[in-house]
């Protein structure tokens, strides 16, 4: 469809049917149900077309997931052809070419033993997927009580009950139910928020400590396994200190903790590798959670990696009969699976290096923003990257301008060509992984026009000083 052509009335249109009959994620209970979001209706490249014909950069890639970019044309053309060749195979009596073989080549690519896939259907499902498998083989392996799960303040897992209860950002459980005494939480690793005047080497000693006290607090025995996020993403691309990682994972070997690593949006590509666990932090981990960038978005897949000689022990256990009850209709999809084979040639092609490539420009660029009196830190890794405003820097205090920044910055953005992902006071950028340099400039420069049309907005509302 011509999309500068819609008209007036057809806009009109999509905004009523989506009020009255659309109900999209996250929505707060006075507007739900009668909601009209921004209506995105095309893609190219790094680019979307709004419903008003605007062109804009698509800073957050979708959801950290358009790895590839939008309309890629041998994705499109592989969605067609394993769609005509086998649209669905039941997982539960029958296996089909492309999950076979994906499954080959992403053991290749995983670190460690990490050598056999559980296919799911995205994100939440495939943590959902780790921790049920951890408690099973607790159960297998005759130590029922060991099913504690330890997260992070400021971590995201998902949108399914038991995910969810891991989720660790502000208002993530305001008015949501979760599991409780399940879930144990650590402190955020966020060395920018770490306290005054402690070295980050000091916050990150403190950080490994709470985590070996809450083991001696509770008990091993009743932690079943930690799960994080190589870098938080949702929460606000929080790189941890370095070692943090390397010396939680030492933690979970010395304690039998499965450690989960979350790469639901540092895998594929963001940064640079496949998997970033190994490669980027130094990890082998038992379990790593995959989705989004495995399809770039085409299609909605995940998956759970497993290491070997946890699927050797539950074989060797005298539980035999023991069923691990999990599975979904659309585990290994072929055509999921034939997506993330033509996503992963792209990669292996030439985006990987590419990503490597221009990495260290786009960090670059972004960080220029730190001149901008509104911002209190540009940090990142990879193509993942963050704006976080302040209210002011001396404190670095940012709960004065609260909700309000994130969105004020991305609606002059939009006016202006790109497309931000505003987390409260936040602003997140993680591109599609093939933009170019010009695109990464027009970026930085819409968004440092965004963030100063803000602060000039706050100021003559009296709401900032400046
Ligand atoms: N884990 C992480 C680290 C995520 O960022 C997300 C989604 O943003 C999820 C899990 C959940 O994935 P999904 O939304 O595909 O269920």
């Amino acid at each position: 469809r011509n999309v500068e052509t819609m008209s007036a009335t057809e806009r009109l249109d999509f905004a009523e049917m989506a009020k009255g009959h659309l109900i999209q994620p996250w929505p707060v209970a006075g507007e739900i149900g009668a909601e009209a979001r921004g209506g995105i209706i095309a893609g190219d490249g790094i680019y979307v077309t709004d419903i008003e014909g605007r062109r804009l950069i698509d800073g957050p890639a979708g959801m950290w997931c358009t790895n590839v970019g939008h309309g890629c044309e041998p994705i499109a053309r592989t969605l067609y052809e394993q769609a005509m060749t086998l649209s669905y195979n039941s997982p539960w009596y029958t296996a089909s070419e492309p999950s076979v073989r994906l499954s080959k080549r992403l053991a290749a690519h995983a670190p460690g033993d990490l050598d056999h896939v559980f296919y799911t259907t995205g994100g939440s499902s495939a943590v959902e997927t780790a921790l049920r498998f951890m408690q099973f083989s607790n159960n297998v392996f005759g130590r029922p009580t060991k099913k504690r799960i330890v997260a992070r303040q400021g971590g995201y897992h998902g949108s399914t009950y038991l995910s969810a209860s891991l989720n660790g950002r502000p208002r993530d459980h305001d008015w949501m139910d979760s599991a409780g005494d399940l879930v144990v939480k650590l402190s955020c690793p966020n060395p920018f928020r770490r306290p005054a005047g402690q070295s980050v080497e000091a916050f990150c000693d403190m950080l490994v400590e709470e985590f070996s006290t809450t083991i001696e607090t509770l008990g091993a025995e009743t932690i079943g396994a930690f799960v994080a996020e190589p870098i938080m993403a949702s929460g606000g691309v929080i790189v941890p200190p370095p070692g943090y990682l390397t010396r939680m994972r030492e933690l979970c070997r010395e304690n039998d903790i499965l450690f989960i690593a979350d790469e639901v949006v540092t895998a594929f590509g963001r940064l640079g590798n496949i998997f970033a666990s190994k490669e980027v932090f130094g990890i082998e981990p038992d379990l790593i959670t995959f989705a989004k960038g495995v399809t770039s978005g085409y299609f909605p897949l995940g998956g759970a990696m497993i290491s070997a000689a946890l699927l050797a022990r539950l074989r060797q256990s005298n539980h035999a009969d023991a069923m691990f009850a999990h599975g979904l209709t659309y585990s290994s999809h072929p055509i999921g699976c034939a997506v993330a084979e033509t996503n992963l040639d792209l990669l292996e092609g030439g985006l990987l290096a590419h990503a490597r490539d221009i990495a260290p420009y786009f960090q670059a660029q972004l960080k220029t923003l730190e001149d901008l009196p509104l911002v209190g830190e540009v940090r990142g890794l990879g193509l993942m990257a963050c704006v976080e405003c302040v209210a002011d820097r001396e404190s670095n205090n940012p709960l004065a301008l609260d909700l309000e920044v994130g969105k004020r910055i991305d609606a002059h953005c939009q006016q202006l060509g790109l497309l931000v992902r505003p987390l409260i006071h936040m602003c997140v950028m993680s591109p599609p992984l093939t933009i170019s340099r010009p695109q990464i400039d027009d970026l930085v420069s819409i968004l440092r026009q965004g963030i100063a049309l803000t602060q000039d907005e706050l100021v003559r509302e009296g709401l900032w000083k400046g």
